[in-house]
């Protein structure tokens, strides 16, 4: 049986979204259907949208969701009905190359729901990054469903799918921040602060947001910056060296996708440090850095996909700390919306007037 219910689509290229009715299938082996109780506006639902992903339209948007599961399908058993849960865009598979080498945080086959969700005449649509949860069920493999805590906030829980998982991650799992280390974030919108509280949370001793926008590093001191940059004004590669006895950061985060702000995280470092490149790029960007450099300031160059997360491991303990008041996952919910406002939100969110427009039903 199909369940008729609300979603946001992206039909077209560069069009606005809308919301229409569309069909989402009771869970088959191995799936979950899950009711959707919040779910973040995200860049990459922007970028779907866009076209700047794929071509396959018609997308059926939203992945940064928590909800309760309605209903499995046969061969579940790591959820039952009833169950909180966060949806992530990472099941590891436990069969591929790089799960056989035990690290599923790189699984090359991660999982989602074999059937697809449907427009009423029947055109499948494609989900945003495996998931579409601006709807009211979702359609999931049941390893995306990640069970937590179920006293979080169902609008603060599910930002931890996407964007604040992937900053936390960058500064925990890709960039290892420990006790006593210095960390530079370039860009502080919903990622770099994740990253921001991420460096917190490992004990760095100097935190330093790097942005354009002085609201945006207004948010960073909250999260835990203990120094800001506006690099509108003032050479961030200078003043993050200045801030650390002339020798720049053990790491540098780019939250920001750019090679102007790849090469300021590349020479704000300090030698032998760590770049971490969170930020996604576009495909026409280009970076030109001297080879010498890249081996003489030696060191640690990496990408972080995801934060590295393994969503399982991940998503309850990082819940946990949220519970416990050490992670303020509240402050990245700007603001709450219904599932029509996500065209406006996107808008919002170019302006960089919010860190996170949360859909609530
Ligand atoms: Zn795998
Ligand atoms: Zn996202």
């Amino acid at each position: 049986m199909a369940n008729a219910v609300k979603g946001v689509i992206a039909g077209a290229k560069g069009a606005p979204v809308s919301v229409e009715t569309i069909l989402v299938p009771d869970p088959g082996p191995g799936e979950a259907l899950v009711r959707v109780q919040a779910c973040g506006v995200c860049h990459t639902d922007l970028h779907y949208r866009e076209g700047a992903i794929t071509n396959d339209f018609p997308f059926l948007l939203g992945h940064e969701a928590s909800g309760i599961v309605e209903k499995v399908g046969p061969n579940v058993t790591n959820v039952a009905p009833g169950d909180f849960v966060i949806l992530a865009w990472r099941a590891p598979c436990g069969t591929c190359r790089s799960c056989l080498r035990g690290r599923p945080w790189y699984c090359f086959a991660s999982r989602n729901a074999q059937q697809k969700m449907t427009r009423q005449d029947g055109t499948p649509l494609a989900a945003a990054i495996g998931i579409g949860a601006f709807a009211e069920l979702a359609l999931v493999a049941a390893g995306q469903a990640v069970k937590v805590n179920p006293a979080a906030r169902p609008e603060a829980a599910g930002l931890v799918g996407c964007g604040i998982m992937a900053g936390l991650g960058a500064a925990i799992n890709t960039g290892g921040v420990s006790r006593g280390d210095s960390v530079a974030v370039i860009g502080c919108g919903g990622v770099g602060n994740a990253a921001i509280a991420g460096a917190k949370l490992a004990g760095a001793h100097t935190i330093i947001g790097v942005d354009v926008d002085d609201r945006k590093l207004e948010w960073a001191k909250q999260f835990g910056a203990t120094h800001t940059i506006n690099s509108r004004h003032t050479d961030p590669v200078q003043a993050i060296r200045d801030l650390t006895g002339g020798n720049g950061v053990n790491v540098a985060i780019e939250a920001v996708g750019k090679p102007e702000t790849y090469r300021q995280a590349f020479y704000a470092r300090d030698h032998a440090g760590t770049v971490v490149l969170v930020g996604v790029p576009s495909p026409e960007m280009k970076i030109e850095l001297p080879l010498l450099e890249v081996f003489g300031r030696g060191g640690v160059l990496r990408s972080s996909w995801y934060g590295d997360c393994l969503p399982t491991r991940d998503f309850p303990m990082f819940i946990d700390l949220y519970l416990q008041g050490r992670l303020d996952l509240e402050r990245f919910v700007s603001e709450t919306i219904t599932l029509d406002k996500v065209e406006e939100a996107f808008h919002k969110m170019e302006r960089g007037e919010v860190l996170r427009s949360v859909v609530v039903f």
